[in-house]
């Protein structure tokens, strides 16, 4: 008690020196409507800030920096942590976390120093040129087939290396078939057994050699009994399925590949594989893109919210996401992260390609995280079909489609 009524006390005064503008203490109870851009959790009061400051760096300023960190879980993992300071599943605390070996790969801890405010995209600040002719694209997203396909993939409880994963493999591996994608796999070794990615490839048909990646891991884990993983990730693989579909009735200038990896929840070792092939393949350079999706199928409340995250250096392609989103989306309020953490484009991301992950915001208070309960009724059609939208419209601009009327303009005119 006493620290936080020092941490509070120390607030105000901060308030009044730094941010006296940009921050305000409110209590929690009269707060419930509000929707600032950021929150922070401080006892019983809440710290509501405008985006130009970093509440986690001012208001703790005087505490010795070695002992303060920033950690990014489940709130499932975190019971047992007291936080100083909370928002978009961050927390500010000063003790050690002792994780468990299985656990470790979904926590990460940022220092202080490096880590940076999740921010309120800002649209206004983006203005893309021919970003408006994905309309009619975008409206081919059927959230009913991504829904049978989450049900069919949840089906199967897909944990890396079981039998049931491989008929998910399978069955993946069919519907790439029936979609004419070049398809191939990356088989690879979890906890002693073999498992699989799936890739699906549709050729540029003007800049062959320019690569756009599609992603999102297909097994799934639970801390006991089945592991369904409706959200967790059958959400996002089904996505890259939904995205094919509309994606091969179309011509794009560049190369897609889509790709359901196994071995993420062990510690993106599918997303590693696939990154290890293109770089010893020579590769590397041809990769423009990759947009992934983990956990995009569930919201705690009827708003709906999406975090991007990438590395700063791949502002630009952030851009793009939250310019796309504004556009085709408009119901989503979208957060920015530049702590990339704990799915697949963080091995393409440590390689120095651009990848950018689309999580529900939500995703750290999912109660069926990594859990039985992790079934398809928990998925929100909107939810998902406003992330898939946004990654489409962002694929077309990226890899260029080619829409009829610039079919009729080369046959016509050239
Ligand atoms: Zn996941």
């Amino acid at each position: 008690m006493k620290l936080i009524f020092i941490v509070v006390a120390f607030t105000l005064s901060q308030q009044e020196v730094v941010a006296e503008e940009k921050c305000h203490l409110t209590n929690k109870s009269q707060a419930t409507d509000l929707k600032p851009s950021s929150q922070y959790l401080i006892g019983q009061e809440l710290l509501i800030c405008s985006h130009s400051t970093n509440p986690f760096k001012e208001s703790f300023k005087s505490y010795d920096k070695s002992t303060l960190k920033i950690v990014r879980a489940h709130d499932q993992e975190l019971k047992k942590i007291n936080k100083l300071a909370s928002a978009h599943g961050y927390h500010l605390i000063n003790q050690d976390i002792d994780c468990q070996k299985s656990h470790c790969n979904h926590i990460n801890i940022i220092s202080l120093d490096a880590f940076n405010n999740i921010q309120k995209a800002n649209t206004k600040s983006i203005n893309l040129k021919g970003a408006n002719n994905f309309q009619s694209l975008v409206n081919e997203i059927n959230p009913l087939t991504w829904q049978s396909d989450i049900i069919t993939l949840s089906s199967w409880s897909r944990v890396s290396g079981s039998s049931e994963n491989n008929f998910a493999k399978t069955w993946i591996e069919n519907k790439f078939n029936q979609l004419n994608l070049q398809v191939s796999t990356q088989n690879f070794i979890v906890n002693g057994n073999f498992t699989t990615n799936i890739i699906g490839v549709q050729a540029g048909s003007i800049k062959p050699d320019d690569w756009y990646i599609v992603g999102a891991h297909m097994d799934s884990t639970s801390s006991s009994g089945d592991s369904p993983g409706a959200v967790d990730n059958a959400s996002g693989c089904a996505g890259v399925l939904e995205m094919a579909r509309v994606v091969t009735g179309h011509t794009f200038s560049s190369t897609i590949i889509f790709i359901c990896y196994s071995g993420e929840e062990q510690g993106l070792i599918g997303s590693n594989v696939h990154v290890n092939s293109i770089i010893s393949n020579g590769n590397q350079n041809k990769v423009k893109a990759v947009l992934t999706m983990d956990m995009v199928g569930y919201t705690s409340n009827t708003n709906h919210e999406l975090l991007l995250e990438t590395s700063s250096s791949n502002q630009w392609l952030m851009d793009i996401l939250v310019q796309n989103a504004a556009i085709y989306a408009p119901e989503l309020t979208v957060y920015t992260s530049t702590n990339p953490f704990g799915s697949d484009h963080v091995p393409y991301i440590n390689n120095n390609m651009h990848g950018i992950l689309s999580i529900d915001e939500d995703w750290n208070v999912y109660p069926g995280y990594h859990r039985s309960t992790d079934l398809p009724e928990n998925i929100s059609l909107n939810q998902g079909q406003y992330i898939l939208k946004t990654n489409l419209a962002a694929l077309a601009h990226l890899a260029e489609i080619i829409q009829n009327e610039d079919v009729l303009f080369n046959n016509d005119f050239e």
